[in-house]
Parts: C-alpha cells; sequence; structure tokens
C-alpha cells in the first residue's frame, strides 16, 4: 500500500484544478444535490486526510498510476477524468471514503466488474470506490446453503467455488461481470427460466450508505433498500460492500444448437416464443442474430437436463417450422456449461462496446419483424453487432412485478442489442434506429443493459416512484452516481 499511497498524498495544483473542474462538470451537467446542499470543491487538506486515514489507496489525477487506475472493460469510457479512485481494503475504508464525498460533494461511483454499458463506474468528476481490494472472496457455507461474496467477486469466480459443493447460482454468461453490478440491475441468463434473476437469490447485503453508516439489508432489515437493491440497478443508494444469494443444486446439461438462414430469423423468433411457452422450466434458450464481417447468422441455443436433448431438439424444430441449416449438440457437467457460454473465454480483454435494449409483452408476428428489421438496418461497417433475445418467463415471472424493483415479471423476452466497436458514433445511431423499429411494442428497457441519457422510468417503469422514494430516504443528498437521474 505504501508504495502508491505516499505520492497521492501529495496533490498538485494542478491536478486539484483539474479534479475539482470535473466535479464542477457533473454538476453543470444536471447533478441533483439534495435540500440545503452547496456545491462545493473538493479541498486539497480533504484529500491528504482521506489518504491517511484509509489503509486502501487513493490515487489521485497527478498520479502516474491513475490512467490505468480508472479503467472499466468498455475502453469507449477510458477518456473519462474521475475526481480520484479510491481502493478500499475494507469496509472501514469505504465508510471513511463515503463520508469524505459526502462532506465534500463528491459523486461516488463503485465500481466492481467494471462492465458497466455507459462506463458509470469511471464517471467523470466522481470519486471511483474500486472495490477489487476488498477481502472475502466466495464463502460458501453448507448448512444454509448460501453464498457470500465480495462485490467485485467475477461471476465465473463464483461459479468455479459453488462446483466444489455442486451448486450454482443464476447469472449471465459474461465471467468477468462483478456480481454486484449483475445482482443490484438484476442478474439474467440461462438459469433464470428455473431460478429467476441473480436478484431473486439475494437473501442479504450490506451496505455502506452515503454519510459513511454500514447497514444490513434483507427481508427483516432495512427492507426498504433491500427491495430496491433487487433490479433496482447499480451505483443508486449506497456501495454494497458484500451480497449473500440463496444457491441451487447442480446437474448435467444438453446443450441444443439450431442454426438458420438469417433470412428466416422473425419465424425463428415467433418459433422461440412458442416452444418456450409449452417447455418445462428446466428448460431454457435465447435466440440471436449476429452480424459480422462474415455476414449475418442466426441461431436458437437451448439448455435442458441431460437426456432431453434429442426431445427438446425436435421440439423447437417444429415450433419454428424451419429446418435447420446446421445443429450442434453437447451434454456438459455445470461448470462446463459455464464456460461454453462464455464462448470459452474466461478472462476476455476490454474491448469497445455500445448496446441497449426493449422489453415485449409478446412475441407477435410485427413484434419479431420489426426486430428483425432493425437487425436488418445495421451497417456493416459499424462493428460486430448481435442481437440477443432473453426470455422472461418460468421462475422470474412467479415473482410479483411490484416484490422487487425489477419490473418485468409479465413480460415475455428482452432484446439486447450490442455492437462492439471502438467507434460507439456509427453503433448508436443504430441503436436509434432500433429502438425506433421496435417501439410500438417496446414497454422499456432492462438497467443492466443501460444506455446513456435515458430516463430512468425507462428501466423501472411503475416501480419508479417507490425507487425514488428509497432513494430519497437512503441518498438524499444524491451522493451516489448511476448515470440515471431520479
Ligand atoms: C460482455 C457482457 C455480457 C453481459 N451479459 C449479461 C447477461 O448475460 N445477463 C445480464 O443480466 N447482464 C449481462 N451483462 C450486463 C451486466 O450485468 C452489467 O453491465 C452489470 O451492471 C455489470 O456489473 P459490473 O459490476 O461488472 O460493472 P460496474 O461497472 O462495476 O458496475 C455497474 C453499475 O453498478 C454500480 N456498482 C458496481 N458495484 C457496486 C456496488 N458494490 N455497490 C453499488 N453500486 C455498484 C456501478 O457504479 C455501475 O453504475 C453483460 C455485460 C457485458 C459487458
Amino acid at each position: 500500500m505504501a508504495v502508491v499511497r505516499e505520492p497521492t498524498r501529495q496533490m498538485s495544483r494542478q491536478a486539484f484544478l483539474r479534479a475539482a473542474a470535473g466535479a464542477a462538470g457533473a454538476l453543470a451537467a444536471g447533478t441533483v444535490l439534495g435540500p440545503g446542499r452547496a456545491a462545493a470543491a473538493p479541498n486539497t487538506t480533504g484529500w491528504d486526510g482521506l489518504s491517511t486515514a484509509i489503509n486502501g489507496h487513493l490515487i489521485l489525477p497527478d498520479n502516474g498510476q491513475f490512467g490505468a487506475a480508472k479503467q472499466v472493460f468498455n475502453t469507449n469510457y477510458n477518456g473519462s477524468t474521475p475526481a480520484a479512485v479510491v481502493t478500499p481494503t475494507s469496509v472501514a475504508d469505504v465508510q471513511k471514503a463515503m463520508a469524505f464525498a459526502a462532506a465534500h460533494n463528491l459523486k461516488v461511483a463503485p465500481r466492481s466488474g467494471g462492465h458497466s454499458y455507459i462506463g458509470a463506474s469511471t464517471a467523470n468528476g466522481a470519486m471511483v470506490f474500486d472495490l477489487r481490494q476488498l477481502p472475502g472472496g466466495v464463502n460458501f457455507d453448507a448448512a444454509s446453503g448460501q453464498v457470500t461474496v465480495t462485490p467485485a467477486t467475477s461471476l465465473y469466480a463464483i461459479h468455479e467455488a459453488l462446483a466444489a459443493a455442486g451448486r450454482g447460482i443464476p447469472t449471465g454468461t459474461c465471467p468477468s461481470v462483478g456480481a454486484a453490478g449483475h445482482a443490484l440491475g438484476g442478474g439474467l441468463g440461462a438459469q433464470s427460466r428455473h431460478a429467476g434473476l441473480l436478484c431473486d437469490q439475494l437473501t442479504s447485503a450490506s451496505v455502506v450508505l452515503p454519510g459513511g453508516q454500514a447497514v444490513t439489508a434483507s427481508a427483516n432489515s432495512n427492507p426498504d433498500l433491500f427491495w430496491a437493491l433487487r433490479g433496482g440497478g447499480g451505483g443508486n443508494f449506497g456501495v454494497t460492500t458484500s451480497l449473500t444469494f440463496a444457491t441451487f443444486a447442480t446437474h448435467d446439461v444438453d446443450v441444443v444448437v439450431h442454426n438458420y438462414p438469417q433470412q428466416a430469423f422473425a419465424q425463428v423468433l415467433v418459433g422461440w416464443q412458442n416452444w418456450l411457452r409449452t417447455a418445462d422450466r428446466n428448460s431454457w434458450a435465447l435466440a440471436d442474430s449476429t452480424t459480422d464481417a462474415m455476414g449475418q447468422h442466426c441461431r436458437i441455443m437451448a439448455t435442458c437436463p441431460a437426456g432431453s436433448g434429442a426431445s427438446v431438439g425436435n421440439a423447437i424444430t417444429s415450433a419454428v417450422g424451419v429446418q435447420p441449416s446446421g445443429t450442434e449438440n453437447h451434454t456438459f457437467n455445470y461448470m462446463d456449461l459455464v464456460r461454453y457460454l462464455a464462448v470459452g473465454n474466461l478472462n476476455p480483454a476490454p474491448l469497445g462496446y455500445v448496446g441497449g435494449s426493449d422489453v415485449f409483452t409478446t412475441m407477435t408476428p410485427a413484434t419479431a419483424q420489426g426486430i428483425a428489421a432493425a437487425v436488418n438496418a445495421f451497417p456493416r461497417n459499424a462493428g460486430r453487432m448481435l442481437a440477443i433475445m432473453h426470455a422472461m418467463d418460468g421462475a422470474l415471472a412467479t415473482v410479483a412485478p411490484t416484490a422487487t424493483a425489477f419490473p418485468w415479471r409479465r413480460q415475455a423476452s428482452l432484446v439486447q442489442w450490442y455492437v462492439e466497436t471502438g467507434d460507439p458514433q456509427a453503433a448508436t445511431t443504430w441503436l436509434n434506429t432500433a429502438h425506433q423499429a421496435v417501439q410500438q411494442y417496446s414497454v422499456g428497457g432492462y438497467v443492466n443493459y443501460i444506455e446513456a441519457n435515458q430516463p430512468a422510468s425507462r428501466y423501472f417503469g411503475p416501480n419508479l416512484s417507490k425507487l425514488s422514494a428509497v432513494r430519497q430516504k437512503f441518498d438524499p443528498g444524491r451522493i451516489m452516481f448511476s448515470g440515471l437521474n431520479f
């Protein structure tokens, strides 16, 4: 720690002015301050005191490590200028840094896995809390079947630790996504039809509130905060320092992939939804379309209990009504499934991407044609594009829409629009075209696929007013930064 800490205590006038300008910039960009809160700038004395008070590092813009410290997974945001990056090594460090931020009117942007679509965990003018040094890792309690993790633990690390006990949690497919950002926004993936969202398995969380108070959120302790943490989005109420999830027993799985010609995509989507309607909850499938330098192709990828792959494949073929142009069949143990869904890349390199989503109540032929039209409108030179359809039924849909902050419990599916590109302009223009193509069928978006400049109502629908009230209670000064104003 001393290696980086000593030089960072000395803040040059130039660095101070940069930090102050960043904070002022954030305020100018529409930051909402709480009642009676003045827009004060940070001061050098304050930084020095914080650096001395914590055991972790405080890295200011004039430190040689600042450039690396502020980097996130989406390289399109590496040009950001936070006011500082703090790397707490204990909950006490988080509390001190939170108290400092509140006292100095600095926004707090927690960083766990760093995969925010809009670089929210490296925001301009904010104090980034890089939580990767918090000790604890993954602790599975065999007696309760629950697992407790630190916020920046990667999804793959959790799967790997649980595999030894034959247990799993429901998550998305990207292995390097962080537990906190994922769970706080929902957490949607291949287990959601039998186990719901990752946030549905959250039983308790430790949270440091703006101002520095450490609290527990669970069904019995701060239940309103617990409600908000389950789908209310990262960066909104405080810094989550640990999360406890219920787990399920894992089993071997068959995987069935049907490839189709791109012209059939709309029909594939309708068939995919029709199959889901009849499928056992232990089965799951996504449908997607990829556009890259090689051209366009679409497919359905299903998972189901080992031994049932052949019948699931036949059922999908008859629901779609199009003969697949190619098929793949596998039987995996659970960890091999996790690795397969990660496309074998367990530690993906950071890259530039632009993404978003639309949520659909039903998948009518018109909705499917709207999605296919959006895909066909993608300009080939704008990067590699995927339109990925997530199923929103099964266990996820057994939860009442108002039971957690995640509102989309009565909808059929959502599409993730995702473009890998280091030149976001063309991709963003197309993303707007895609939204327009499905506008009449879309009821909102998924906060884990957050887009810049969107109203919070798009992500929280009818749950927004309760969410705003919870935010007002726990973060009245709007210290926390999430990229959403509410
Ligand atoms: C390649 C890729 C694939 C993905 N696949 C899926 C998928 O299959 N299913 C799915 O549901 N999602 C998926 N996602 C989206 C992912 O769930 C979100 O981007 C998620 O928010 C990332 O969390 P993080 O901790 O890695 O990111 P971060 O950038 O660290 O955090 C995301 C947000 O949460 C806040 N935050 C982080 N940590 C904390 C904390 N401890 N306390 C409070 N706030 C915090 C941040 O400030 C930021 O606003 C994917 C993302 C990528 C890049």
